[in-house]
């Protein structure tokens, strides 16, 4: 098979504290392929988890990023949506086995005998580990490709590719509307997006916050009502008040705290991923018949339905752009909190 080389900003080792410049290999756009430029990529906390090896599956060396907007320089003979010069998109995923039952019913995130994911999973074409956005191009079957709304701003756009459909398929899968009342927990990439897609949902958002320097900001997000989520006193007056939480939160916290918000029949679906167990309580359930469950990304089509519904209602997200240079220090401030509201790295900056 072709190969091209390629720049792109990763770890060869887990020793290694600091990601660099690596030079990797893409494969040719074969028949399915489209092959792009990659303009913007949004650095998720998931990139961090691997880079350092903190769900101890990394395979070195990696190049994080799974969200990917650019622009298409060359399809393969047998691509039918994607023209060169489109604006395209890539999330999390780009391969699935297409015939298990979850792919069939557009739920690649599920797939049984295991998807493909943009960076980190096994590359069928070239051997070795795939390689994710932190790069000059990527070259991807056109069935995992997303097409981008023409009205959003390109580099705002580049979050929704994790954060955006992360946040919004729990929201859809329990049925968040006008008339739910709806936690959002952290307020970081996941969150923010979490605030807005369920406001623009039409449900009333409580915005839960160990941050204080973030309460005004969770307002002109979107947010109803802020709590400082280390203070009791605020806690407690929410206590049996929510139908829904949707848990952000990266690191290890107390469930129990917020399985006690819920009403009767609640739930509280985790996204986050932190590594350690997170104990729950009985009786936290039991006493509410309250569900605590989890979600993962979201599918390919439900993926476009998001891009479709953020152009309609004008929504993307908060960034501070930078450079390749940066991605270091912005590493560090993930690990405090200290992100408004996701870093996308302007990959000009790899040239
Ligand atoms: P992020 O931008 O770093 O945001 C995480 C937020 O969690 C922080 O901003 C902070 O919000 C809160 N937080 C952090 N440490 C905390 C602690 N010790 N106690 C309480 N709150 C704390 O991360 P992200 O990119 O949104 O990702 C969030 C998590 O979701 C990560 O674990 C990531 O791997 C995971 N993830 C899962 C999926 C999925 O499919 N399920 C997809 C993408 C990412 P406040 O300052 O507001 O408290
Ligand atoms: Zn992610
Ligand atoms: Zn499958």
């Amino acid at each position: 098979m072709e190969v091209k080389n390629v720049k792109a900003f990763g770890t060869a080792s887990a020793e290694e504290e600091e990601l660099k410049t690596l030079a990797i290999q893409r494969r040719t756009a074969t028949a399915h392929d489209v092959e792009i430029e990659i303009l913007y990529c949004g650095i998720c906390h998931s990139d961090l988890h691997s880079a350092r090896n903190e769900w101890h599956n990394t395979i070195y060396p990696i190049v994080p990023g799974h969200e990917i907007v650019g622009r298409v320089t060359n399809i393969g003979g047998h691509v039918k949506k994607f023209k060169v010069g489109d604006l395209a998109a890539v999330g999390c995923m780009v391969d699935s086995c297409r015939e298990c039952e979850y792919c069939k019913e557009g739920l690649e995130q599920f797939c049984d005998p295991g998807n493909t994911l943009t960076f980190n999973s096994p590359d069928k074409y070239l051997g070795g580990q795939t390689y994710g956005g932190y790069s000059q191009s990527i070259v991807v079957d056109e069935n995992y490709v997303l097409s981008v709304p023409e009205n959003l701003d390109l580099a705002g756009t580049a979050p929704l590719l994790c954060a955006g459909i992360t946040t919004y398929s729990p929201l859809r899968h329990w049925k968040v509307g006008p008339g739910s009342k709806v936690g959002v927990v952290g307020i970081g990439g996941l969150g923010h997006m979490g605030i807005k897609l369920a406001k623009a949902m039409g449900a009333h958002v409580v915005v839960f916050t160990t941050s204080v320097s973030k309460t005004e900001d969770a307002k002109r997000l979107g947010a109803d009502e802020v709590v400082l989520s280390t203070d009791p006193d605020q806690m407690s007056k929410y206590a049996k008040s929510l139908n829904f939480i949707l848990d952000c939160v990266s690191a290890q916290h107390n469930i129990d705290a917020y399985l006690n918000l819920l009403k009767v029949d609640g739930a509280l679906a985790l996204v986050g991923a932190p590594m350690e167990p997170l104990p729950v309580t009985s009786f936290s359930l039991i006493l509410g018949r309250r569900s605590f469950a989890g979600s993962n990304i979201g599918g390919i089509a439900e993926t476009q339905e998001m891009l479709d519904f953020c152009a309609a209602h004008n929504i993307t997200s908060d960034i501070e752009l930078i450079g390749v240079d940066q991605v270091n220090e912005a590493y560090e401030r993930l690990l405090k909190g200290d992100v408004k509201y996701r870093f996308v790295i302007d990959m000009a900056s790899l040239k």
